[in-house]
């Protein structure tokens, strides 16, 4: 199910908040812990072994519930190697929240890890081209384990999502005709990411070497011109975001909280190694926001195009429509 099928009224109320001018947690990620049974080339994590602590983590969750938020992003790490996961669980059982549960899919051959996966309405799974590539930067065997779980997905009617770090080794024709094929294969969305050294958890030296070049990204909007049909949830604003990015004072804090490991509360995941940009934690969060984030561009893909939105007075409707078919 969809969340706007599952939960249409949050989005009244988002739009509401927004023509208020109040603030409203619409979207909550929450990265559960660092651990992970993956070393991808890009990220951190798996050297860090901090986790949520769940007391705090279900009082704050009680709160934002309250206030109406119906859509929770579990991530880590592995979140399925978080100890209390299913005391966390069980808080969502009867609530009519959209969990999304952010994957490796390494496990999926765990009958509890399966059990895991089937409490989701949507499962964001990482890969990134064919097993050569995938598997040079994610670990031997991990691309035949992505593609058991997205069939196991599909199998079992939960919705899907690619999510794909965008590299200078992956940006090119063979492997944007190769992801078209999966995407249509496991009848599945895309999210695009390019690599980013911002952020506590990513290999910043990794990816400031392997940073992908504004022809590339163009080759890829233009590969998706081509495929709109396919490629619905990837609007060109996006692309000409990724290739011409600007400065903005952030916007998306006042409908999306992001809670770190360490309890802190920040806009967004890729901010976390900045200390001003943490404006609550857990053990204090009281529903506001206080600090205006300025950031040089946006590097959290799936904020920018409500950002780039946020920045007019009043929204253009390309960019509600665009946004909209994210919900679908
Ligand atoms: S990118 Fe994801 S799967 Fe890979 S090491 Fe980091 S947390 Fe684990
Ligand atoms: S990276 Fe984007 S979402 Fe994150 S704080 Fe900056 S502007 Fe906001």
């Amino acid at each position: 199910m969809s969340f706007i099928t599952k939960n249409y009224h949050s989005l009244f109320k988002l739009g509401l908040a927004y023509l208020t001018g109040r603030n409203y947690p619409f979207v909550c990620v929450v990265r559960l812990n660092d651990a992970c049974n993956m070393t991808c080339s890009y990220c951190d994590s798996y050297k860090l072994s901090k986790s949520v602590e769940l007391s705090p983590l279900i009082t704050f969750l009680d709160q934002i519930y309250q206030k109406g938020c119906r859509f929770i992003i579990l991530t880590g790490g592995e979140p399925f190697l978080y100890k209390e996961r299913e005391a966390l669980l069980e808080w969502f059982r009867g609530k009519n929240i959209y969990l999304v549960i952010n994957s490796n899919g390494k496990l999926i051959q765990n009958s509890s890890y399966q059990d895991f996966l089937k409490r989701a309405d949507e499962v964001l799974i990482s890969i990134d081209g064919p097993a050569e590539y995938n598997d040079s930067l994610r670990g031997q065997g991990a691309h035949k384990r992505v593609l058991e779980t997205l069939q196991f997905l599909k199998e079992h009617h939960i919705k899907r999502t690619l999510s794909v770090v965008l590299t200078q080794m992956n940006t090119h024709e063979d492997n944007f005709r190769y992801l078209r094929e999966l995407k249509i294969r496991y009848d599945t969305s895309i999210g695009f990411n390019p690599v980013t050294p911002d952020g506590r958890i990513n290999n910043s030296e990794f990816s400031q070497n392997n940073s992908v070049p504004k022809d590339r990204l163009m080759a890829l909007k233009a590969f998706i011109k081509l495929n709109r049909k396919i490629f619905l949830e990837t609007p060109a604003l996006l692309m000409d975001y990724f290739i011409s990015p600007q400065p903005f004072t952030c916007k998306t804090m006042k409908f999306a909280l992001y809670v770190d490991v360490d309890h802190g509360i920040y806009p967004c995941i890729n901010v976390t190694h900045r200390p001003e940009a943490r404006f609550s934690d857990l053990e204090s969060y009281n529903g506001k926001y206080q600090k205006k984030i300025h950031c040089q561009e946006c590097s959290c893909t799936p904020l920018i195009m409500g950002n780039l939105m946020l920045q007019e007075r009043l929204p253009k409707p390309k960019y509600i429509f665009s946004i909209l078919k994210r919900f679908w």
